[in-house]
């Protein structure tokens, strides 16, 4: 079936998977892909024993699979949709990369390990997620294992997020006991099939509550249980609202198994069902602020990551090209907002099996564009040049740590590859207005590492990372005379970062705190647009 190129968009449903690591962000990405065909199985064969973390969650995944995934994004079909997955790097790798994933994704699918519920990156990637209001849909994942309560797995969710949580299926039970799930709204048990047998992509077995049947798969006790839980869920949470769901305020919630492919086919129904497709984008168009429809004419979109030497028989860099609207043919010119335009005749789209040149592509979907280090992390792309996209925040960085030259001969030298690498996003820069060293933040330890690697490789500097006395940042705004004063009183921890923009380098979360609440006219922002 072909379909008009115009509703081409409105079938894109891009998301990404959020989840703390050990959750199982790995084996559903992985499962997912098998339900949808993307990929094939060639064997079951995960590595065991592992030391360190591939870079890479879906590296890992090709490792083990023998198989080439290695990108950034996983297109597949589904239900007549086009899926674009993102990868959201986790673990050591875990960067503001990770962040800034989100602001290409219109959807997130949140995976909780059943046994532990909401661990604390689970929570930091669902405030990520509500910067943007992105809709997320829960899946609570290894209920093969014994788990908590479904009830206190949904109390976790509404207590530590503050979403509204509509279970849509009820479990029976978890371990050895978790035979299927109560589809809430149909009133049928969808029976998961013995411990191995099941095919990746099909579907459970569906038997109605009233049909005597169900007594073969679920003993008497075990049937009044479920339906005293699922009683109980539908009295205590709210039905599903779309409404609330695509405001971010509601998640709906799904029970299963990656690893057995329990209810994975299911989760993949729900995304058809109810994921957003492109949404229109926060823009400002000759400086009025204004949206981009996906619908509309001109082609449009924005860069949310840039990688180096993605390939190394290709040393170029990907940036990595969300489109907002329009409908994209290769060898055409766009044009960043500072005028330079950029014929892009060799975009890179991701399949499963390997990267492919695109021909054409639309809003919601994500290109490579090979270029030179001219493309940066934000930078907005269209046909006139005069949309300038809004919504890329700069995190407040975690971790903070000061550059120590071994050769201090080379300080002019630092301070250009800092600047370089700040701009590409890999890290964040702070110059202290007294003192001549610069402070580099970032939400993740790798991003050091990486950052002393690429200034020794690219520049040929030995540079350290130490310890800084400082633990978090926080942007300032207020009147020139208010952020003047609070700085005369705390001039040792005031930076500029990369725009000149001041920031105010905080020795504990308790003294940003403490700061807000003495100097009420100054605000304390955890995150800044860029631009
Ligand atoms: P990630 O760090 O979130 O990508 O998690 P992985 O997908 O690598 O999974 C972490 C561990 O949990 C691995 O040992 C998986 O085999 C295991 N795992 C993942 N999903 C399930 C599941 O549904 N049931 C059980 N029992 N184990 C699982």
């Amino acid at each position: 079936m072909t379909t008009e190129p115009a509703g081409e968009w409105a079938r894109r449903r891009t998301f990404a998977i959020i989840s703390h690591p050990d959750a199982g962000k790995t084996t559903l990405t992985e499962n997912i892909l098998l339900a949808s065909g993307a990929i094939h199985l060639a064997g079951q064969v995960r590595a065991r024993g592992e030391n360190r973390r591939t870079r890479s969650d879906w590296m890992k995944i090709e490792r083990d699979r023998g198989i080439s995934v290695s990108a950034s994004v996983m297109t597949f079909e589904h239900s007549g949709l086009r899926f674009n997955l993102l990868d959201t790097p986790g673990h050591e790798d875990f960067s503001e990369d990770t962040y800034r994933t989100l602001t290409a994704a219109d959807s997130a699918v949140m995976v909780l390990d059943a046994a532990r519920g909401v661990e604390p990156r689970t929570l930091k990637l669902v405030e990520v997620c509500r910067l943007r209001d992105i809709p997320i849909l829960t899946f609570i994942n290894k209920m093969d294992r014994e788990a908590m309560e479904p009830e206190a797995l949904l109390d976790d969710i509404q207590d530590k997020l503050a979403l509204d949580v509509a279970p849509m299926q009820w479990p029976s039970g978890s371990g050895r006991r978790f035979k299927g799930v109560m589809d809430v709204r149909s009133n049928e048990f969808l029976v998961f099939p013995g411990v191995e047998g099941i095919e990746p992509g099909k579907a459970a077995r569906r038997v109605s509550l009233d049909d005597p049947q169900i007594g073969s798969v679920l003993p008497g006790d075990e049937m009044a249980e479920l339906l005293d839980g699922a009683e109980m869920a539908r009295e205590v949470c709210p039905p599903f609202n779309d409404q609330s769901y695509r405001e971010g305020h509601l998640t709906p919630v799904y029970f299963g198994s990656a690893l057995r492919r329990y209810g994975v086919r299911e989760l993949i129904d729900a995304l058809a069902e109810f994921a957003p497709g492109p949404q229109p984008e926060p823009a400002l168009i000759k400086g009025a602020q204004t949206s981009v429809d996906p619908a509309s004419k001109e082609v449009s979109g924005f860069i949310f990551k840039v990688q180096a030497n993605m390939d190394p028989n290709h040393r170029d860099r990907i940036a990595f090209l969300r489109l907002a609207s329009g409908e994209f043919k290769r060898g055409m010119k766009l044009k960043a907002e500072t005028g330079k335009a950029i014929t892009i005749s060799s975009p890179v789209m991701f399949f499963a099996q390997d990267r492919e040149i695109a021909d054409e592509a639309y809003a919601g979907d994500v290109i490579g564009v090979p270029n030179h280090g001219v493309l940066r992390v934000g930078d907005s792309l269209s046909e006139s040049g005069t949309i300038r996209f809004s919504g890329f925040p700069n995190f407040a960085p975690e971790m903070l740590r000061r550059a120590r030259l071994k050769d201090p001969l080379k300080a002019k030298h630092l301070k250009k590859a800092l600047e370089s690498l700040a701009e590409e996003g890999v890290t964040q820069l702070f110059r202290p207005v007294i003192g001549g060293d610069f402070i580099v933040g970032a939400v993740g330890q790798l991003q050091f590492e990486v950052m002393q690697e690429r200034v020794s490789a690219e520049y040929g500097i030995d540079v350290m990372f130490e310890p800084a006395p400082y633990e978090t940042a926080r942007w300032l705004s207020g009147s020139d005379a208010d952020i003047e004063a609070f700085g005369d009183r705390h001039k040792s921890a005031i930076a500029q970062d990369i725009d000149g923009d001041p920031v105010f380098l905080a020795k504990s979360q308790w003294e940003v705190g403490y700061s807000e609440e003495k100097w009420p006219k100054v605000k304390f922002h955890r995150t800044k647009e860029r631009g």
